[in-house]
């Protein structure tokens, strides 16, 4: 839908609950929870379990969510004995977003969860020459993430909800774009530095391999595309 004079006079994170509408679909037609979590000692999904990851909210959710759910709780750093993971956090928590603490997987409210959940394990992939090209995997939980191991599950429903609502997001939000835009320069880096080439969702659909240094992109079949730790 085309934007209006409106939405470009109001932020779509003063809305929360329609930007949570947005992005609602089941990734996946399986619950891909049921499948990481049984390489999880604690036996819960890695993207749910406060010693592997840290959700992240934009202080607009944290407004919203205060007031609706007991879901959540400002991140006090202590939840996990993890102390080294939990002190890296902390030094790079993003400076427009609050780590928050989940009441945890046994009692998540799903229309409560957090945009950070919605995307996890992808965020928007933006090229150097500041395009938008489609989703990309949080590379850092590679070896756990049954997803990353499994792009081809990822619906098309999910993916058209993905881009839909960041193509949006940018539109009225050029901060969170440049962040992306950080965390995808970032990405290059660490794939440069490891001699890898980077998977792609593309938004035109398929996927695609890209080669962080020259971003050439090369086309490959879900069956070619490679799988990691656990999910070999
Ligand atoms: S997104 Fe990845 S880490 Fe999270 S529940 Fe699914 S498979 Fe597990
Ligand atoms: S709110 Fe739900 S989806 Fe998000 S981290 Fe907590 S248990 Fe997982």
């Amino acid at each position: 839908m085309p934007l209006t004079l409106k939405d470009y006079l109001t932020s779509p994170l003063a809305d929360i609950r329609t930007l949570y509408a947005r992005l609602d679909e089941p990734l996946a037609a399986l619950d891909c929870g049921q499948q990481c979590a049984r390489h999880n000692p604690a036996g819960k999904p890695f993207c749910c379990d406060i010693c592997h990851a840290v959700p992240a909210a934009y202080p607009q959710e944290w407004t919203f969510l205060q007031k609706t759910t007991n879901l959540w709780q400002p991140w006090r750093g202590d939840e996990c004995s993890q102390s080294d993971e939990t002190r890296q956090l902390q030094l790079e928590q993003p400076e427009n977003m609050l780590y928050l603490a989940c009441l945890g997987p046994q009692a998540c409210q799903r229309p409560f969860r957090a945009l950070s959940c919605r995307q996890f394990p992808f965020f928007p992939y933006v090229s150097t020459d500041y395009r938008f090209l489609g989703l990309a995997c949080e590379w850092e939980f590679e070896s756990v993430c049954w997803v990353i191991s499994h792009l081809e599950a990822v619906t098309e429903a999910y993916r058209h909800e993905f881009i839909a609502t960041h193509d949006r997001l940018f539109a009225l939000e050029q901060d969170i774009f440049e962040a992306y835009a950080a965390h995808s320069e970032k990405m290059r880096a660490e794939f440069a530095r490891t001699r890898r080439r980077i998977p792609l969702l593309h938004r035109d659909g398929g996927f695609r391999l890209i080669s962080p240094a020259s971003e050439r992109m090369a086309r490959i079949s879900a069956a070619g595309l490679p799988r990691f730790g656990f999910y070999k």
